[in-house]
């Protein structure tokens, strides 16, 4: 296992940005309607899992986010500056969850409570996780993106056509939900590996999500203006858009 990036990152920013220490950077402009006065307003506390030499780590204490708030009055928005390797999804990390649901996914043994403790989660955690991956994209619109990288890599039949975990499923729909989890999972990486410039970021899923969320340190869902809005439906829905 690699050392997750954001490890370091992660204790640069808890060294230098909190209550009593210090601010991130004021952004230049509203999120949503471009005025250039943005005010600090306070601090939000969430608790993260990060993987660290392949292990979930939850750091106690928590993390503190930088709230702002425009100040145009007939704007007001408010929202929460993010480093750019906190993906904001429920306080989850994409490559958690990936290792997670890929567990649950390919082991035959596994079920949502043996493999809840290995990720330091609850199980209903696992069964969250699994039905987020599945809702992430359409594997097909993914193998598309491979073959426009790797005109040679794409063909359906990388895709599994069973996994472990439908044979659990207790419910034609969650046996759907959970192949369809198992088919974004591989497609993702594909898409990862068909990279001509193999990508920085060993986790497939964050890679991916980084890469469409382009979010810069700002982050609010409300404001979809970095969304290609060709990008289908399920995505903004698991995102809360
Ligand atoms: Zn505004």
């Amino acid at each position: 296992m690699s050392i997750a990036p954001t490890w370091s990152e992660f204790k640069t920013y808890v060294a230098e940005i909190g209550p009593g220490r210090g601010r991130p950077a004021r952004p230049g402009q509203c999120v949503c309607c471009e005025g250039a006065r943005v005010w600090f307003n306070g601090w939000r506390l969430v608790w993260i899992t990060l993987r660290v030499e392949g292990q979930p780590q939850r750091p106690a204490e928590g993390l503190p986010l930088q709230r702002v708030r425009c100040a145009r009055r007939t704007c007001g928005r408010s929202w929460t500056l993010r480093p750019p390797w906190l993906y904001p999804h429920r306080s989850l990390e994409p490559d958690v969850a990936e290792a997670a649901a890929l567990v649950y996914l390919l082991d035959p043994a596994a079920t949502y409570v043996s493999v809840a403790p290995a990720f330091q989660c609850s199980w209903v955690t696992v069964w969250r996780w699994v039905g987020w991956v599945a809702a992430l994209a359409t594997p097909g619109a993914l193998l598309a993106r491979v073959a426009r990288v790797a005109p040679r890599g794409a063909v359906p039949a990388l895709l599994p056509r069973a996994v472990p975990a439908a044979a659990r499923a207790r419910s034609p729909e969650r046996v759907r939900r959970v192949l369809q989890a198992a088919h974004v999972l591989a497609a993702l990486t594909h898409l990862h590996r068909a990279q001509p410039e193999p990508p920085p970021d060993p986790s497939a899923l964050r890679w991916f999500l980084v890469g469409e969320c382009r979010f810069s340190g700002v982050w609010d869902p409300a404001c979809s203006k970095a969304w290609d809005p060709r990008e289908p439906l399920p995505l903004r829905d698991a995102l809360g858009l």
